[in-house]
């Protein structure tokens, strides 16, 4: 049986033609693009053909409104800490609480060392966020607020582009974090108050390790890493090029292939319906009509959200987890806290990589397991001290293994 990937939120497969677009840049194609001689110019010129081909996918004004970075995380480090270095007189940030920890652990930092103040913004019950809250924190004392685009757990759409409109009427600069978006949805930057924009190619079909910060012209920046004078004096340190002409093919062939994202979609709402049709007490959590095309979070009432994942695994499927309690082996969920959703949930995250093969195969054997488990009174059951979880022995070597090992949550 081969294997079935279903976690594409936590990273994507690297396209072939991705891997064939880098790897000159491993050997002949080696110069440093900041070099005068020919070895560094024709990198350069790859360097920026990869700027042109992201500025296309999120249809930002200008090349240079691109900077390369290490990845999500350093993007939205720099976008947060650059708007408070530019606006000093402006000591507080506005964010969501279902945001990535790339954000919120920062926010937290910012708040215990640097006395900022940080607005965290609830959701309801479908990770919608509560827009009145949003209009009460936004003041003249808010320097940067960040938002997501997409959520990565449940694929919750926030509205962006109206955020971004709010937020420019009281002089905050506004950064979203569009890891998940980008690639997935239509990105037309230039019509947008987004002032800043995050993403990352290994959700991409990218390489790991390489992502970009978008910094609209105009808007006020200040590096976070010193050094060199790379990306035009906004990110100190001699160019990842192979990761770079990566990331710019990746863009090329996510643009290429947006219009996958029908079939992504019919993918993902057959394998929802078949699980709520063939199993009882299953629910979807996130925003029923405003959700990535290729996110299900599904909560199964009575289970640990690990339980399924891990048995799964030993089958060759792979999806992840979630948990809104600290019952279980699994950290607690801060965005299924956030909507109060049952217990124990599981996302599935599809790519252009997928079929329906994988999607029924899911189908198949699915019903059997959650059977089981919610039969088995040692089983993955929501609620019972994790101590118990793992002692009792399992009817099947299957079930059994769900109570012996970790599983990746959905926090990536
Ligand atoms: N933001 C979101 C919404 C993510 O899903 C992730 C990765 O899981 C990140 C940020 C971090 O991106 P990176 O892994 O490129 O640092």
């Amino acid at each position: 049986m081969s294997p079935v990937y279903l976690d594409n939120n936590a990273t994507t497969r690297v396209d072939p033609a991705v891997v064939g677009a880098m790897l000159p840049f491993f050997t002949e194609q080696f110069g440093n693009p900041s070099s005068m001689h020919a070895y560094g110019a024709s990198v350069a010129e790859a360097v920026r053909k990869a700027r042109q081909q992201l500025q296309a996918l999120i249809g930002a004004g200008f090349e240079d409104e691109i900077i390369f970075t290490s990845g999500g995380t350093e993007s939205d480090s720099t976008a947060i800490l650059s708007a408070l270095e530019v606006m000093p007189g402006r000591k507080e940030i506005v964010t969501s609480a279902v945001e990535h920890p790339a954000v919120l652990k920062l926010c937290a930092h910012l708040e215990k060392t640097r006395g900022v103040k940080v607005h965290i913004i609830p959701v309801d019950h479908h990770g919608r966020l509560d827009l009145d809250a949003y209009r009460t924190a936004l003041t003249p004392q808010v320097a940067i607020v960040s938002i997501m685009w997409a959520n990565n757990e449940t694929g919750t759409i926030f509205p962006v582009v109206e955020l971004a409109d709010l937020a420019r009427e009281v002089g905050a600069l506004f950064h979203t974090d569009a890891v998940q978006a980008v690639g997935r949805l239509p990105v037309e930057l230039k019509s947008t108050a987004i002032d800043m924009l995050s993403l990352s190619a290994h959700k991409l079909h990218g390489p790991k390790g390489i992502g970009a910060l978008y910094v609209r012209r105009g808007v006020r920046f200040s590096s976070m890493i010193k050094g060199g004078h790379q990306e035009r004096d906004r990110r100190a340190g001699t160019e990842n090029t192979p990761g770079i002409v990566g990331l710019g093919m990746a863009a090329e062939l996510a643009l290429k292939f947006m219009d996958e994202t029908k079939r992504i979609k019919w993918l993902r709402d057959r394998l929802e319906n078949g699980i709520i049709q063939r199993i009882p007490n299953t629910s979807i959590n996130g925003d029923p009509q405003e959700r990535l095309p290729n996110t299900a979070n599904i909560g199964f009432e009575g289970i640990e959200g690990d339980a399924i994942p891990i048995v799964l695994s030993r089958l060759g499927i792979a999806c992840s987890a979630g948990s809104a309690c600290a019952s279980g082996s699994l950290e607690p969920s801060h965005v299924l806290i956030a909507m109060n959703a049952a217990c124990g949930a599981v996302r599935f995250s599809l790519s252009r990589d997928n079929g329906e093969d994988d999607v029924d195969r899911v189908l198949e054997v699915l019903p059997a397991i959650t059977e089981k488990l919610r039969a088995v009174p040692s089983a993955g059951l929501c609620g019972r001290g994790a101590e118990q979880l793992h002692s009792g022995p399992g009817p099947s070597g299957t079930i059994a293994d769900a109570h012996s090992g970790a599983v990746r949550s959905s926090s990536t």
